[in-house]
């Protein structure tokens, strides 16, 4: 996939929405390049973050019901009010930047894959993980993976996927302070936002109780630890899972990637590979947003990610 450059920084994208397994490497990237657009300064972007996670468990909720109305019916119904708590979804945010840099291999990763595990199983979501091994270009060696699945109801076959990827990027080579070029990013925009939403969302369905649909949480490792423009380096988490899908996760029809949701100014145009493998179910879910608010989902077409 292409990606771009870094000096030409663009609204960060922040959903993805694949509709067949064919398409599903292809949009669940993370965004290379405003990866490092977001981690200069991060640390004063964190109190913006807050303000920004809420629009996007208002969709997702209403996403959740897509299955069981035609995409039509879902675009005109009214968005609802859920009992998603924002202070604590930032607190999960909160949570993973406190542990340091989320690098595979660290004790800070280790520590974010037990919270989100931990977290899961308390809202009575069916928990499993998948190990995988993958050479991780910017590591420069090979590194074990852990994607990790929660699934609810309990025992269930997900029609709906919704992703996040927890692992941060374990070099800054492109900050515009040389000094700053060999550490890793703090990530609290590019990896722990969605997390949070994720974990927060996981709270809110389990209060529900009833769903629609089955519904699976994943949350992707090994996804930004690429070199260049070379993407094969990228989302070894996702693509892993493409191809190797668990039982739980065969029958499932839609996928929604939650990457780099807090931005200070988080605007959303369509991405274009979403657009291009799924037209109808991207203008669904924007509309559905722009009800939300309409400065953050904008409906036209934008670059790829
Ligand atoms: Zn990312």
């Amino acid at each position: 996939m292409p990606l771009r450059s870094p000096t030409k920084a663009s609204p960060p994208k922040s959903l993805f929405i694949p509709q067949a397994i064919s398409s599903f490497l292809a949009l669940v990237p993370c965004d290379y390049a405003t990866s490092f657009h977001s981690c200069n300064g991060e640390h004063s972007k964190v109190g913006c973050i807050r303000k920004q996670i809420q629009f996007y468990v208002r969709v997702c909720v209403l996403i959740l019901s897509l299955p069981a109305m035609s995409l039509a019916q879902a675009v005109h119904a009214r968005v609802p009010e859920s009992n998603f708590d924002a202070e604590r979804a930032f607190g999960y945010l909160r949570q993973q930047v406190a542990f340091g840099p989320r690098v595979p291999g660290s004790a800070a990763h280790e520590q974010t894959r037990a919270l989100i595990l931990r977290t899961l199983s308390e809202c009575g979501f069916t928990t499993s993980v998948q190990e995988f091994e993958a050479y991780a270009p910017a590591m420069k060696q090979v590194v074990r993976g852990f994607n990790l699945i929660g699934i609810y109801p309990p025992g269930s076959r997900a029609h709906v996927i919704l992703s996040a990827h927890y692992d941060t990027r374990c070099i800054a080579e492109l900050d515009p302070n040389p000094a700053r070029r060999e550490l890793p990013i703090l990530g609290a925009n590019d990896g722990a936002s969605g997390v949070a939403v994720l974990l927060e969302l996981a709270r809110v369905i389990h209060q529900r109780k009833a769903l629609n649909t089955p519904i699976a949480l994943v949350f992707f490792d090994l996804e930004d630890q690429g070199l260049g423009a070379d993407s094969r380096g990228f989302c070894l988490g996702s693509r892993y899972l493409a191809a190797n899908l668990p039982p739980a996760l065969i029958d499932f029809e839609i996928g929604i990637n939650l990457d780099m949701v807090g931005d200070a100014q988080l605007t959303l145009p369509y991405e274009a590979f979403s657009f291009q493998a799924a037209p109808e179910l991207v203008e669904a879910i924007w509309e559905i947003g722009a009800q939300v608010d309409s400065a953050v989902f904008v409906k036209r077409k934008g670059p790829a990610v």
